[in-house]
């Protein structure tokens, strides 16, 4: 099948075109992002591939219907840039890839903690400078720490079992109980109990109308005084003006975030030579105890290699006329409402 790809990085053409050999599909890469504005590159091509920051919404997916486009292929998990319902309306199908990196993920969450505790971002740039100081770079033992665990899916767990090789102790909280979790010894508890008991709190659940915002000022002052917040899930998880109030009070210890509420503006590109606009960002990045990653966490070559793979076979599932097992379809429930990677 002849395929757009929007938003291409060179790595998306190099792990992309692996996979594509022998070539089964028609690839052509777009650098652009697709948009209202850009939908017009797509003219004559039955499928669209797109990423977390193009806009699929209902004028941008009847312009591409209007030229020929009959599938949009996500290769990442999340669709909440995609308006299922209007691309149903369209007789558009939509695929996506549902999981590609959940040990990347918990493995980047773990470096982040890490990285955090023992202040080894302070610690690279000190020692390039000769100065072996010590004062400021105090760190504590993870092991017979509490982990409070928030959203126990497939990263949730992971990150559950990393933690349990350190000796740590795991709360966790979901609206689904998972037994491998509480195989593992997490034990499940409300959100004030796991706030109030837990030394580090990391965040994997979706971002949902429920969890939008769910990290404010009420929920930090619930949370034990000094606690490190890692946030690799979703920026909208956590209101960013709290969190740095609860970082002045010294109310929260330290932070460390892969994602950013307003991050389409910024991640995945070279930024270094403007002047960023974004004041709460860059208040953000002026605490000697926040770690900011650009949405790297998925970043991996398995990840790359998972994405890309099932990228294809979800093309030539639909080009064949099969079921495609990763078929979004507009759900009332939860389908366009949910939020995610
Ligand atoms: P998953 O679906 O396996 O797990 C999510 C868990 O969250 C589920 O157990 C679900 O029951 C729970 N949940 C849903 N609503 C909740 C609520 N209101 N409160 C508490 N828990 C709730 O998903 P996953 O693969 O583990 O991914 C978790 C998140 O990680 C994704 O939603 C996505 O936002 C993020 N992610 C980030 C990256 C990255 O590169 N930074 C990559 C992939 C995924």
């Amino acid at each position: 099948m002849k395929v757009a790809v929007f938003g291409t990085k060179a790595y998306d053409r190099q792990f992309l075109e692996a996979a594509n050999s022998p070539k089964q599909h028609d690839l052509v890469f777009f650098e652009p992002r697709l948009n209202q504005d850009t939908a017009i590159l797509a003219a004559g091509f039955p499928a669209v591939c797109v990423f977390v920051h193009d806009q699929m919404d209902a004028p941008t997916l009847e312009l591409l219907a209007a030229r020929g486009t009959r599938l949009v292929v996500l290769r990442c998990a999340g669709f909440n840039n995609v308006d299922l319902k209007a691309a149903a309306n369209l007789g558009i199908t939509v695929v996506r890839v549902p999981a590609y990196s959940p040990y990347g993920v918990a493995e980047h969450a773990v470096g982040l903690i890490l990285s955090l505790n023992r202040k080894i971002h302070r610690a690279y740039n000190r020692v390039r400078e000769g100065n072996f100081s010590l004062d400021g770079l105090l760190g504590f033992n993870l092991n017979g720490r509490t982990v409070g665990i928030i959203g126990t899916g497939k990263i949730g767990l992971i990150l559950g079992q990393i933690m349990k090789g350190f000796g740590c102790h795991l709360l966790a909280y979901d609206v689904y109980h998972n037994p491998d979790m509480a195989a593992l010894g997490g034990k499940y508890v409300e959100l004030p109990e796991l706030f109030a008991k837990s030394d580090i709190i990391s965040l994997h659940c979706p971002l949902t109308p429920e969890t939008h915002h769910f990290i404010n000022t009420e929920a930090i002052a619930q949370m034990k005084p000094g606690v490190m917040l890692i946030n690799t899930s979703r920026g909208g998880l956590i209101d960013t003006q709290a969190v740095i109030e609860g970082l002045k009070t010294r109310q929260l210890g330290s932070l460390g975030v892969d994602v950013y509420e307003q991050e389409s503006e910024l991640f995945f590109e070279d930024w270094s030579g403007h002047i960023i606009q974004d004041d709460v960002f860059q208040r953000l990045t002026t605490f000697p105890n926040v770690l900011i990653t650009g949405h790297q966490a998925f970043f991996t070559e398995e990840a790359l290699r998972n994405i890309a793979d099932t990228t294809l076979a979800n093309i030539t599932d639909v080009e064949q006329g099969r079921t495609c097992p990763n078929e979004l379809r507009p759900q009332p429930e939860v389908g366009d409402k949910v939020l995610v990677a």
